[in-house]
């Protein structure tokens, strides 16, 4: 419980008052003094020397202005951090630095600007934005705004000052985090195109290429590809090895698709497949008939190539639509839970698409205890086209609540994936009042973690909601001052 260190804390605390008093009662006796002497020389003197005198009197009373000043911050940070101390119940806690001592002096620093970019005329001109009046998923209208901004308030590339604020919330019925705002059209394709800016991300592989292809692009994908999957490294030259990696990364996927449902002969769809692997895979293993929704060029053409798998055209994120006629057996989906601009719609034409009792096997969804329980930052990770996020239980309420029941449900790597299986009403509960209240707890944290960790060169653009961050941080013991009065992130063990 650290009763020791919490009670040198204390003391310290309460120690540091005194300190400044005495300080400030020297510093105002010598002024004193030394205005008597002044005021006595003047008499004696010429008024040259007079004036002199008050050069140093006024230097001597904005020295006693910044001790004030500085007597005021310290009294603040010991009014925060004894008001934390007051309910303290946490152990073993270990601080990290943050850097200099910044609160009173950033809290100082002007409104943000925005950080307009001579790419507001391709995304700033369409106002393009969706304002969600409930819940994407399970339709509930009471929700809790925990953070307000994605990670393009921590980059330079956002296309202007909107695009970083999203007013992320908790839903009360599911429990999933959701953009309370969203761009769609113009907008959300403006994010797609400049996939690698908006994520700060570098675009060189092949599987994560945005851009549409040049005729060379193809020659060379074309020579790559000719290489096949399994180019040893005892071998020379170029080859894809990003779908060898696919292939190790997602083979597991397979072999739970086939254990669970044995696919044979079934009709199957994967939406936003990487480069393949598990429709290769269920093909290769099980005789299914598979057919994939591509979401770049690039994969499309080596879905196509590599594989001879049938593609669609590219994913509509905005307006989502599946393009096949026939009803399928199984529909697996890559991280679209996480980037479906209007979920909703998402979800119906999925179970549309499905025959009754098929199944749909999300994967690749991020498990936002990524940023709930460990250092990340729930800022950096949430970038503008991650539209939403959940834990483990929000994913199945959510998905549930469109018309599916849990058939095998895991996490991994900070992943999860759920295998869910289409049902003729949805049935499913809301999050229990209890874990609600921590679910909300656990993101107010974890937002003003990210706000206090934001780079010091960016710190301007929270300006306006610092000292209130700073005062909430301390009183949830997110952040304490120590004795220097430093402001320093306490680490997270839950
Ligand atoms: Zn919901």
């Amino acid at each position: 419980m650290g009763i020791r260190r919490l009670l040198t804390s204390l003391r310290a605390l309460v120690a540091m008052p005194d300190r400044l008093s005495r300080d400030l009662r020297h510093l105002k006796s010598d002024l004193g003094s030394t205005i008597a002497e002044a005021n006595q020389r003047t008499a004696e003197t010429s008024e040259r020397t007079a004036r002199k005198h008050q050069v140093d009197i006024s230097a001597l009373r904005s020295e006693l202005a910044a001790l004030r000043a500085e007597v005021g911050d310290r009294l603040l940070q010991n009014q925060l951090q004894l008001g934390r101390l007051a309910t303290l119940v946490n152990s073993g806690e270990e601080v990290l630095p943050l850097g200099r001592r910044v609160p009173t002096a950033v809290a100082r620093v002007r409104a943000p600007q925005g950080v307009s970019t001579a790419s507001d005329l391709a995304a700033g001109t369409s106002n393009e934005w969706l304002e969600l009046s409930a819940c994407p998923a399970c339709g509930t209208a009471e929700r809790t705004v925990v953070c307000e901004w994605n990670k393009l308030v921590l980059l330079e590339t956002a296309p202007d000052e909107h695009a970083m604020r999203y007013d992320y919330a908790i839903c009360h019925g599911c429990g999933i985090l959701y953009a309370t705002r969203r761009p769609f059209g113009r907008r959300y394709g403006y994010l797609l195109e400049h996939f690698e800016d908006v994520i700060d991300k570098n675009g060189k592989n092949p599987l994560l290429n945005p851009h549409p292809l040049t005729d060379k692009d193809r020659d060379r994908y074309r020579q790559l590809i000719a290489r096949g999957v399994f180019v040893s490294d005892h071998e020379d030259g170029d080859y894809l090895s990003g779908v060898f990696k696919d292939r190790f990364a997602n083979a597991g996927h397979v072999d739970i698709l086939g254990s669970l449902l044995t696919p044979r002969g079934a009709r199957v769809l994967e939406v936003r497949p990487r480069a393949g692997t598990i429709l290769e895979g269920l093909r290769r293993h099980y005789g299914a008939d598979v057919y994939a929704m591509p979401i770049w060029e690039s994969q499309q053409f080596i879905l196509r190539e590599l594989y001879g798998i049938q593609t669609s055209e590219l994913i509509d994120f905005d307006d989502f639509a599946i393009p096949f006629d026939e009803p399928f057996d199984l529909i697996v989906c890559n991280h679209m839970f996480n980037h479906a601009v209007r979920l909703d719609r998402f979800l119906a034409e999925v179970r549309g698409a499905l025959k009754p009792g098929g199944h749909l096997y999300l994967y690749n969804e991020i498990d936002d205890g990524e940023f709930l329980q460990s250092g990340q930052s729930m800022i950096a990770t949430m970038n503008p086209l991650h539209l939403q996020a959940c834990d483990r239980p929000s994913l199945v309420r959510a998905v549930a609540s469109s018309g599916f029941e849990p058939v095998f449900v895991k996490g991994r790597d900070r992943r999860n994936f759920c295998l869910m299986r289409r049902v003729d009403a949805p049935d499913w509960t809301p999050v229990p009042q209890a874990d609600l209240g921590k679910r909300i707890d656990l993101y107010r944290r974890a937002r003003d973690r990210a706000v206090l960790r934001a780079p010091e060169g960016l710190r301007a653009r929270f300006a306006d909601v610092w000292p209130v961050t700073v005062e909430r941080a301390v009183a949830s013991g997110v952040a304490r001052f120590d004795d220097e009065g430093q402001l320093r992130i306490v680490k997270q063990y839950e």
